[in-house]
């Protein structure tokens, strides 16, 4: 386990997962009924950007960082609301030096009746993890390895629920390894609210990950994906999620949303993007 996200915290990748995250918990939010967030692989959950691992990569600069200069255009203002209204709450003074990792991001977004588990299996950052929630009701941090969680933990007994399932990708198999989740944590818990992310790079095997997931009875699966530059050169050019039993409305949104990051955030004029079903029924005029 060498991955840590410190490295990574508030990129180009984690603009978009955050972003459709604070969406997702708003809209289950549109009934008072209480829902739970299961993070399986949550990470330190609050990030201090200015400290020597976030420098050295210097990686928020070119997402979080180029979304925060300047203003923001109406409905793109709006349909960021949730997610950069945590950003800031966290920095008062101004500009991004505290950014949140999707546990924090979700509990800055919940109601009293909300609730979140998230699971992290480096002690270290689960001690971490465990000391930021300290005393926090509506929060259980596990230090646990959250693809046993998808199983474990559901379905969660509020039976509302929202699992973000965001591996390091350390490993080749992974993407096999998150499809595979899914289906296995969709027959325990075939109403919630599922989110994959995965990665957008050089050889990466989308084709055969996105057909795996269509072999799936699993009958209503979004996808969304922004790559910010060419994939010709080694590293991450962009980053996917899955979405399955998204809101009706979140599509439309994506195809708002989606253009604008990927103007806002490309490093080169191969950036790109789209919002398709994987699964579901589509309109001819979809795509
Ligand atoms: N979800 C976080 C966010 O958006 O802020 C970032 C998570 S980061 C991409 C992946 C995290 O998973 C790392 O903190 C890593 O230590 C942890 N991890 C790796 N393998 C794990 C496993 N099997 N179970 C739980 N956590 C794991």
């Amino acid at each position: 386990m060498n991955y840590r996200h410190i490295y990574h915290a508030g990129n180009f990748a984690d603009v978009l997962k955050h972003a459709v995250l604070a969406r997702l918990v708003r809209y289950l939010q549109n009934k008072d009924k209480a829902f739970r967030v299961l993070d399986t692989h949550a990470g330190i959950g609050l990030y201090d950007l200015t400290s020597e691992e976030a420098q050295k990569t210097g990686e928020w600069q070119t997402g979080i960082g180029k979304l925060m200069e300047g203003d923001l255009p109406d409905p793109i203002a709006e349909l960021l609301e949730p997610y950069l209204a945590a950003v800031k709450e966290l920095n008062p003074e101004g500009g991004v030096k505290f950014y949140p990792g999707s546990p924090k991001l979700a509990r800055m977004l919940f109601r009293p009746q909300d609730r979140l588990s998230a699971m992290e299996l480096h002690p270290d950052d689960s001690r971490a993890l465990a000391r930021l929630f300290e005393g926090d009701y509506q929060v259980r941090v596990t230090e646990l390895d959250g693809w046993l969680s998808l199983g474990a933990h559901l379905p969660p007994k509020e039976k509302r629920g929202l699992i973000l399932v965001d591996p390091p990708f350390e490993l080749e198999n992974e993407y096999q390894r998150l499809a595979d989740g899914l289906n296995k944590a969709y027959r325990r818990f075939s109403t919630g609210t599922y989110c994959l992310w995965y990665p957008l790079k050089k050889g990466a095997p989308i084709k055969d990950f996105h057909e795996r997931l269509q072999s799936f009875e699993i009958p209503k699966m979004l996808c969304a994906e922004l790559s910010v530059r060419s994939d010709r050169l080694d590293g991450l050019s962009g980053s996917g999620l899955i979405i399955v039993n998204p809101p009706y409305t979140l599509k439309e949104e994506l195809h708002t949303l989606l253009p604008y990051l990927k103007t806002r955030l490309a490093q080169d004029r191969f950036a790109s993007q789209r919002a398709f079903w994987l699964r579901g029924e589509e309109k001819p005029e979809d795509g």
